[in-house]
């Protein structure tokens, strides 16, 4: 059964997953795990029906039979649901759109993936929408620009202004939650299943996601990407692309590279699990892979480089493994 979100004990009110993960490492050392309940009013009160998060505590992706565990929240089996709750409900429509006489009613939605639920598919990724359209081409102003995204994680209540929506699977404003179905679809899924961002039209996710060296070569709205290399300089962190881009016209290859301040990353409510990610990602051994939902831009001072820009934190996403651990994309 599929669990978008959960009522957080700790936390008292109802999160999903990424901010579930956002508050754990909000916490200082050493963190504590948290208990999750039904998110669904009538069945918590009826059963205290409890629900287990899995790998919300985690930095690096865990790996089991080779394939990638996600963080998400599952059922625990000790405590059932309520008839009447709503993932029981959501359960029943995803499982009378899954064939229901052997022909799936439309791509996407009713077909069985191999490592994904139907259920679990991203199928609109909803960019939160900024009023700046200029935008200076430095690599500094990475905080949202109109603060609605201030500090928003502690456990005291004061996160009541976190104005995300929660994801509910099908449609995310969150990028990592659209990277996580497109690392789980098999290759022959990402080019049948199809995604759309905002208002823009339906494309394949093998086509909407993009490797970062060909940023020049395709126009529309793409999810760039591509292995990275994470520095720790100070208290913040210089990201480098492995991949050069090329611009039509001029042959030589630019360095593409991001720089996340630790002070604008703390403005955001997942900004502390990305400075303990990103620290996790500097360590030897390691590799990240970073996917961005913006634009690059020239650097400031030098020609050879270029700088990725993005309207907000959410539109930005790592994956962290350990080397030798099969790579994403
Ligand atoms: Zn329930």
């Amino acid at each position: 059964m599929h669990i978008a979100r959960a009522y957080c004990v700790e936390a008292g009110k109802v999160v999903d997953i990424y901010q579930a993960r956002a508050l754990f490492f909000a916490q200082e050392e050493p963190r504590r795990r948290f208990q999750f309940l039904c998110s669904d009013d009538a069945c918590r009160a009826a059963n205290a029906t409890r629900v287990t998060g899995v790998n919300y505590d985690k930095l690096v992706e865990d790996e089991r039979d080779r394939v990638v565990v996600k963080p998400h929240f599952r059922m625990n089996p000790e405590t059932p649901h309520n008839p009447g709750c709503e993932w029981v409900a959501r359960d029943r429509r995803f499982e009378t759109l899954e064939c229901p006489d052997g022909i799936p009613p439309r791509h996407g939605e009713g077909r069985r993936f191999r490592r994904l639920k139907s259920s679990d598919l991203v199928d609109v990724f909803l960019p939160a929408q900024t009023a700046t359209a200029a935008v200076p081409a430095t690599s500094t102003r990475l905080a949202p620009p109109n603060g609605r995204d201030r500090e928003a994680t502690g456990l005291d209540g004061s996160n009541a202004r976190n104005p995300r929506r929660l994801s509910n699977a099908t449609r995310t404003d969150f990028l990592e939650a659209v990277v996580s179905a497109y690392e789980l679809l098999e290759p022959e899924e990402r080019r049948e299943v199809m995604l759309r961002i905002g208002r823009g039209s339906r494309l394949s996710y093998s086509k909407t996601f993009c490797r970062i060296e060909h940023y020049f070569a395709v126009g529309g709205k793409r999810i760039f990407h591509g292995g990275v290399r994470v520095q720790a300089h100070g208290p913040n962190f210089a990201v480098r692309f492995f991949d050069h881009v090329v611009k039509a016209g001029s042959g030589s290859p630019l360095e593409v590279s991001l720089y996340l301040k630790r002070d604008a990353l703390l403005t955001h409510w997942n900004g502390r699990f990305l400075l303990a990610l990103l620290a996790e990602a500097s360590k030897p051994g390691h590799y990240a892979h970073c996917y961005f939902y913006g634009r690059l831009v020239n650097h400031a001072k030098l020609d050879n480089r270029v700088v990725v820009e993005v309207d907000s934190l959410e539109h930005l996403a790592f994956t962290v493994r350990k080397r030798g651990v099969g790579s994403p994309g």
